[in-house]
């Protein structure tokens, strides 16, 4: 039986109507949340993320700012840049692209950033926090996956959560995320040992590698939930071939653009699967609606007292 399809961007249209309410309801209270953006050179993925991130604020109405600094930037610049920000009572959210050139320091530029405006959840207070259960601004991809989760009304307690990656914006908030929700996580990594006999024992998985289609679907135990944030493009026809056999549109797509993109997970884990997540729609569009839920947030608990109640009390 095929797998029940979560789709983050059905997800992603039910936090959008939430999160518009709420900037209503800031509006009416004289707050505009604002997110800025700072994009250091012409690295073209990375241009297209941030593009995606401003149009998302100008859809829900939140203020943006784009900062465009040179790829020559100097980490004491880049740190001025990221103060200028902290300053700034306009915005509520910063945002550093990365990956940032060579020559910047990139853990001293995320730890310049004000806690309180650090939508990327990456400042190691925010990190703190949420090791010690108390999560404030968490980062965007695996809270993302949570909501998934919890629309999705897929039970974590007790569950056993493999999550495959073991990175500081993905891999490690998630398996802090599901613990804290008290599944029993275990986190895998390059140097695993017999990573298919580990996620064969698992109800959850969470794949995040970076490693296309590696996922097949003797790692899943049948019915289990995976969820895939891997992203990756395949330019090469064999590959191409090998992960969409099953797939002939997606093939035709490959024959006409080139390229495809395409999880971590192999597609012909949906017959495995007890609920999937899509590449694309899966996972992808709940990063950026985090990134505005997020914002909209900080901006809350910047002005404190002057921001109305909100329905539900859930962020
Ligand atoms: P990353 O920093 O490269 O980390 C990859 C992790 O996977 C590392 O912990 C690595 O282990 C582990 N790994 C690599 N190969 C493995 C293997 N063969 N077996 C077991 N573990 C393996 O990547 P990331 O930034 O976390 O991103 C992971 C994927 O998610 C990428 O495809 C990325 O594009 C995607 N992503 C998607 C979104 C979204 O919005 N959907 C957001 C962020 C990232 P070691 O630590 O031992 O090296």
């Amino acid at each position: 039986m095929a797998a029940r399809i979560l789709s983050g961007n059905a997800i992603r249209d039910q936090m959008y109507g939430e999160l518009a309410e709420e900037i209503s309801s800031l509006g009416a209270a004289g707050i505009r949340p604002g997110l800025a953006a700072v994009l250091v050179g012409d690295n073209p993925a990375s241009k297209l993320y941030v593009n995606s991130k401003i149009a998302a604020c100008g859809k829900l109405g939140l203020a943006s700012f784009m900062l465009t600094p040179p790829a020559s930037i100097t980490t004491d610049e880049l740190l001025a840049v990221v103060e200028g920000l902290n300053r700034r009572d306009d915005v509520d959210g910063i945002l550093v692209q990365m990956p940032l050139p060579p020559q910047v320091d990139a853990k001293k530029i995320l730890a310049a950033v004000d806690p309180a405006k650090d939508v990327d959840g990456l400042h190691p207070i925010n990190v703190g926090m949420l090791v010690a259960g108390r999560p404030n601004l968490v980062a965007c991809t695996p809270a993302g996956v949570m909501e998934i989760f919890r629309r999705s009304n897929i039970p974590l307690e007790g569950a056993n959560a493999v999550v495959m990656g073991r990175s500081d914006i993905v891999g490690k908030p998630m398996a802090l995320l599901l613990l804290n929700a008290s599944a029993t996580v275990t986190i895998c990594h390059s140097k695993t040992w017999e990573l298919k006999e580990v996620a064969r024992r698992a109800d959850i998985v969470v794949a995040a590698m970076g490693r296309a289609a590696m996922v097949t679907g003797d790692y899943i135990r049948p019915g289990a939930t995976v969820i895939d944030v891997g992203q990756n493009v395949i330019t090469d026809k064999r590959e191409a071939e090998r992960v969409f056999a099953n797939f002939p549109e997606k093939m035709e797509s490959f024959c006409a653009k080139g390229s495809v993109l395409v999880g971590d997970v192999h597609p012909d884990v949906l017959s495995v699967a007890g609920a999937f997540t899509p590449v694309p729609g899966g996972v992808g569009p709940l990063t950026i609606a985090m990134l505005m839920s997020n914002t909209v947030k900080a901006a809350r608990m910047r002005h404190g007292s002057k921001t109305p109640a909100i329905a539900g009390g859930k962020r």
